[in-house]
């Protein structure tokens, strides 16, 4: 659509996976009421999931999923040479997700469990800052949509974009939840970024924390919480080390 004659500038995009579901992706190509103005404001030139383009005159490079072979190290290296913004979409993206739960296995082990004899190739997960510089980090399993739109917009604009700078109880409480922790539940919203109106608290489920840590989070309130309400450490641990966000809370 033109204004005054001119026609909005179109950033090219990418948008590539690595290790991970591809529901990010999905994402993307999800959500019908606003695909269409979404595809009108951008052009995008490579992207698996939508077209068979194999562009890489791109722009922005969006990258969802980890890294967990080497030939994906290759890879992300040339994408980030092409991309002037690359952009690591989701958690796997962002901290490797669940994906990051095989960092604590003997990984020749869990290969020969896994594969017998057919070996495969299995790097310790990374995140996608642990291999190439990244311009901006969009948590989530999967990224919210509209989040995304928004920071394609600001991208367009070339307006810094601020993720909400507070924890996820804060939009629990708007949505009038009853809190999982006052039920003796474990929830890791008081230190989860907010931003995805806390769905699973409101679902009935303590919050995983897929959407990484909030900005200034409390660690030692709310593991000392979390033990006065006599939760199961072992279950703190793993739901800790669920989506990658949080290594190293739990020393
Ligand atoms: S962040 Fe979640 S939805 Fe996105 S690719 Fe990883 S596992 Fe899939
Ligand atoms: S349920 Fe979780 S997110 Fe909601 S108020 Fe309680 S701790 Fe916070
Ligand atoms: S409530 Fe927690 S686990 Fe659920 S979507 Fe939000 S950040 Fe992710």
């Amino acid at each position: 659509m033109k204004y005054l004659g001119i026609a909005p500038a179109r950033p090219k995009i990418g948008v590539f996976d690595f290790t991970g579901c591809e529901g990010c992706e999905l994402q993307l190509a999800n959500k019908e009421e606003t695909l269409g103005p979404f595809l009108d404001a951008i052009d995008i030139v490579n992207f698996r999931e939508v077209t068979t383009a194999q562009g890489d005159d791109y722009d922005i490079a969006l990258i969802d999923g980890c890294i967990s072979r080497g030939d994906e190290i290759e890879r992300l290296k040339k994408i980030r040479q092409n991309a002037k913004v690359l952009v690591a979409v989701g958690s796997c993206a962002s901290f490797g997700g669940v994906n990051r739960m095989k960092n604590v296995l003997d990984l020749a082990e869990a290969n020969t469990e896994v594969y017998g004899k057919e070996f495969k190739e299995t790097l310790y997960t990374r995140s996608i800052k642990e291999a190439v510089k990244v311009d901006l980090e969009i948590p989530g399993c999967p990224v919210s949509k509209a989040e995304v739109e928004r920071i394609v917009q600001h991208l367009v604009w070339n307006v810094a974009f601020q993720f909400p700078n507070y924890p996820v109880c804060l939009e629990c409480k708007q949505r009038f939840s009853t809190c999982r922790m006052e039920m003796g539940e474990l929830c890791l919203g008081s230190i989860t970024r907010g931003g995805c109106n806390a769905p699973c608290p409101a679902g009935g489920l303590g919050c995983w924390g897929c959407r990484g840590p909030a900005p200034a989070p409390n660690y030692k309130e709310f593991l000392a919480l979390a033990e006065r309400k006599g939760m199961d450490m072992q279950l703190l641990a793993e739901r800790l080390n669920f989506f990658g966000g949080f290594e190293g809370v739990l020393k």
